[in-house]
């Protein structure tokens, strides 16, 4: 990880006042008061840059940094962006993970007054997130990473929200675009995110805002610290041995030759393809569920995932009787 704090005095760059961050991609050191601008300001210009013109917007939160850092910009942001803001957060049923993070997030939701909703994946999928990562030999992250996408979709769609918020930020997106090349995967490249994702309601899809994909992990944790934001630290028992940790190691020694490449590796993707047309992937919608997929069988990810589910209880079922 990139030397965040100051290892030598440094003045604020905004007011001359001691510093209390450096931020190496902005060659800028900052008060407490000034990072908490900069870190806003560059909210509304991602946002702003990329087209979004405001409206109903659902937040995801998770219950971790970035989630939270996230739902309470966003709440002082609420006028200047124009949106109506609303939160939902997905019991996973990681056992006591779940638990701690349902609880930091109603506490803190409550707190700030934003109204909210918590789901639980059940109720979308008839088993509990570790349940359905037994069934499967993909890892945990993919397969949970589908269902809460699919799961935000939903609620959004059928509230008529314009958008679903989350907290995707610098590190994910530049690490799976790395892991996309050096792996030779160009279809990833294409279904990267990007900050705004227009909604495309004929296809019962939601816009999506990743309002931090220019905001590194640290300066969210940072913006957590700053505020007095809480968040849960402690790693998602199902997360271990994650490929992506090894190649987001790599970007420490790139951000020590340069330490605003990685900015501009994932700016340079989304540039590039900007100029490529759009017409990449036919949507159909699922057979079961109604929601859009891609595949020729039109069964969507979530439900194939259901149907084994389920295929597997009966078989256990059975065994028992
Ligand atoms: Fe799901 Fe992976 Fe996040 Fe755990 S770390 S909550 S398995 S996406
Ligand atoms: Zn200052
Ligand atoms: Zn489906």
């Amino acid at each position: 990880m990139v030397n965040f704090l100051i290892n030598k005095l440094k003045r604020c760059r905004v007011c001359g006042s001691t510093a209390v961050v450096f931020i190496p991609y902005a060659n800028a050191a900052f008060c407490k008061s000034h990072f908490i601008a900069f870190y806003e300001r560059k909210i509304k210009k991602t946002l702003d840059d990329y087209g979004f013109k405001g409206g109903k917007v659902l937040v995801g939160v998770s219950g971790g940094k970035d989630s939270m850092a996230l739902i309470y910009a966003l709440k002082r942001l609420q006028n200047d962006l124009n949106i109506d803001l609303y939160a939902v957060h997905i019991d996973l049923g990681i056992h006591e993970y779940s638990e701690k993070s349902k609880k930091i997030v109603s506490s803190f939701l409550s707190d700030l007054g934003i109204e909210f909703e918590i789901v639980n994946v059940r109720r979308f999928i008839n088993a509990s997130i570790p349940k359905v990562v037994q069934t499967s030999r993909r890892p945990a992250c993919a397969i949970c990473g589908l269902i809460k996408r699919y799961i935000l979709n939903s609620i959004a769609y059928e509230n008529d929200y314009d958008y679903i918020a989350t907290g995707h930020n610098l590190d994910d997106v530049s690490t799976y675009l790395l892991k996309a090349f050096l792996t030779h995967r160009s279809e990833d490249i294409l279904r990267a995110p990007t900050p705004v994702s227009p909604p495309k309601k004929e296809y019962k899809l939601v816009g999506r805002l990743r309002p931090q994909l220019f905001l590194s992990e640290r300066d969210n944790q940072l913006y957590c610290e700053l505020n007095h934001i809480p968040y849960i630290d402690d790693p998602c028992p199902l997360s271990s041995g994650a490929s992506l940790f090894k190649y987001k190691l790599l970007w420490t020694k790139i951000l020590e030759t340069n330490p605003v490449s990685q900015i501009n590796f994932v700016k340079t993707v989304f540039e590039t393809r900007e100029k490529i047309d759009e017409s990449v992937q036919k949507l159909d919608f699922c057979k079961y569920c109604g929601y859009p997929t891609t595949s020729d069988d039109k069964i969507c990810a979530v439900c194939r995932i259901k149907l084994r589910v389920n295929k597997l209880k009966i078989k256990t079922d059975n065994r028992k009787h």
